[in-house]
C-alpha cells in the first residue's frame, strides 16, 4: 500500500529530505521560507543541509532502520540525491508520501531505461545503443563517431564518460565498466536547460530556457534567459513540461537539451531535483526553483515562474574559486551563496555566484569574462 498521493501539507509540517548537500540547504531554507520544519536523511552527522535544518537522521540510504526512523519524523518525503535504491524507497512510500514518487526517480537513476521512456513518449534523443558488454561495442559503428560512451548509473558532472574518436579506438577499448549507453556526439550550437514543476493538482510551470556552459565536465556558467530565438526557447520548455505530465511528476525537474548545429532540439538527461542550472532563479525570480519544489512537494499554489531580471550564475568550484570569494563579495550587483563546505577539494561545488542585469540587459560576450574577479 502507497500513501495518499494528493493530501496538501500546510507550514509547520515537516518536509524530509534525502540528502544532505547543497541542493538539500537551499531546499531547506527555502522550506523554513515558508514555515516549514526540515529533517535531513544523511550518511554523516554534519553536511551543508543539516546545518539549516532543525533535525536530521544519520543513516545509509539502505539501511532500512534508518530510513524507517526518518520517515516517521517527516510528515511529506522528498530528496536531493537521487541514487536511493528501489527497495528503499518503496519502504518510505509505504510510511508516508514520496515527491516526486519512486517511479520517476528509478527512471531518472538509469540511463538506458530514462532514454527507452523518453523514446517512448515521442522526446527526440542523440542517437544512442544500450552496451550490455563487449559483444555489443561492434554495433556501435551504426551511430558513428566521435561516440560517447557513459556508465548507466550515478554519473554527474561527466564522471563514467569515456569519448571514442573511431573505430580503431573503439576496438582497442578493454575492462569497460558495463552496462555501459553509447551516444553520437551532437555538433550543439548550445546547451539549454528548462526547469519544470508540476503540482498535485497538476498545474505545471515553466522558468525561462536557459543556456549552460561547462569547464572540465562541470557546470561553469548559466546565462539566463538563453542567447536564443524565442521559438525555440519555447519549444524547449513545451518538451519539458511534456516529460514532466508523462511522468507523472509532483515537484521540480531540471531538463538538459542540445540545440543542435541543425537547429534541432534533442534531450540529454532529466534530473527530478533542484537542478545547478536552476540556481540564477534565486536572485532573478521572486519565488526560485526551490521555493517552487517545495510549494509543489507540498501541495501548495505555484505561480507563474516569472523572471524579473536576466542573470549570470558561475558556479565556484574547487579551492581556485574560493580564492576569488574576497574580490567577489566587494563586486557591484554580485550574489554570493556558499554551501558551507569545510574543504575545497579540486572539483568540488563550493558555492555559485549570481550577478543580476536588468530584463534585456545580459552583456555581450565579451564583458561576460569581466564580470567577476579572474581566476
Ligand atoms: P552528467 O550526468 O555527468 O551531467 P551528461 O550526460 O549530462 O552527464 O554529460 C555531461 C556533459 O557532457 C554534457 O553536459 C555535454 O557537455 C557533454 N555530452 C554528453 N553527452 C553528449 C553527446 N551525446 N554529445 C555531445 N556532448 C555530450
Ligand atoms: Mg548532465
Amino acid at each position: 500500500m502507497t500513501m495518499q498521493t494528493n493530501a496538501v501539507f500546510e507550514p509547520g509540517s515537516t518536509v524530509g529530505i534525502i540528502g544532505g548537500g547543497q541542493l538539500g540547504r537551499m531546499s531547506a531554507m527555502a522550506a523554513a521560507k515558508l514555515g516549514y520544519r526540515v529533517h535531513i536523511l544523511n550518511p554523516a552527522p554534519t553536511s551543508p543541509a543539516i546545518e539549516v535544518s532543525a533535525s536530521a537522521t544519520a543513516g545509509s540510504y539502505d539501511d532500512p532502520a534508518a530510513l524507517e526512523e526518518f520517515a516517521s519524523r517527516c510528515d511529506v518525503i522528498t530528496f536531493e540525491f537521487e541514487n536511493i535504491s528501489a527497495a528503499g524507497l518503496s519502504l518510505l512510500a509505504k510510511h508516508r508520501p514520496v515527491r516526486p514518487a519512486g517511479e520517476i526517480l528509478r527512471v531518472s537513476q538509469d540511463r538506458i531505461l530514462e532514454k527507452t521512456c523518453l523514446a517512448e513518449a515521442g522526446i527526440a534523443l542523440a542517437p544512442w545503443k544500450a552496451v550490455s558488454g563487449p559483444q555489443d561495442l561492434k554495433s556501435l559503428e551504426e551511430l558513428g563517431f566521435p561516440l560517447i560512451l557513459k556508465t548507466t548509473r550515478f554519473g554527474y558532472d561527466g564522471k563514467g564518460q569515456f569519448r571514442v574518436e573511431s573505430a580503431e579506438a573503439l576496438s582497442a577499448l578493454t575492462d569497460l565498466p558495463y552496462p555501459l549507453v553509447a551516444e553520437k556526439m551532437i555538433d550543439f550550437q548550445r546547451e539549454l536547460s528548462v526547469m519544470v514543476v508540476r503540482g498535485i493538482d497538476g498545474t505545471v510551470r515553466c522558468f525561462d530556457t536557459v543556456e549552460n556552459r561547462h569547464r572540465d565536465g562541470i557546470l561553469d556558467v548559466t546565462l539566463a534567459p538563453a542567447r536564443i530565438m524565442p521559438d525555440v526557447a519555447e519549444e524547449a520548455q513545451a518538451i519539458a513540461m511534456k516529460i514532466a505530465m508523462e511522468l507523472d511528476l509532483v515537484g521540480i525537474m531540471g531538463v538538459e537539451l542540445f540545440h543542435g548545429a541543425d537547429g534541432q532540439l534533442l534531450v540529454n538527461e532529466i534530473a527530478p531535483r533542484p537542478h545547478n542550472s536552476g540556481h540564477w532563479t534565486m536572485d532573478a525570480c521572486l519565488i526560485d526553483q526551490f521555493e517552487m519544489h517545495i510549494r509543489a512537494v507540498t501541495g501548495l499554489p505555484l505561480p507563474p515562474a516569472r523572471r524579473h531580471s536576466d542573470a549570470v550564475m558561475h558556479n565556484l568550484v574547487g579551492p581556485e574559486d574560493m580564492a576569488r570569494v574576497a574580490g567577489i563579495l566587494a563586486t557591484d550587483g554580485a550574489s554570493l551563496h556558499l554551501y558551507g563546505k569545510r574543504e575545497a577539494r579540486p572539483g568540488r561545488k563550493m558555492g555559485h555566484v549570481n550577478t543580476i542585469f536588468p530584463r534585456g540587459a545580459l552583456p555581450g560576450e565579451l564583458a561576460l569574462e569581466g564580470l567577476l574577479p579572474p581566476r
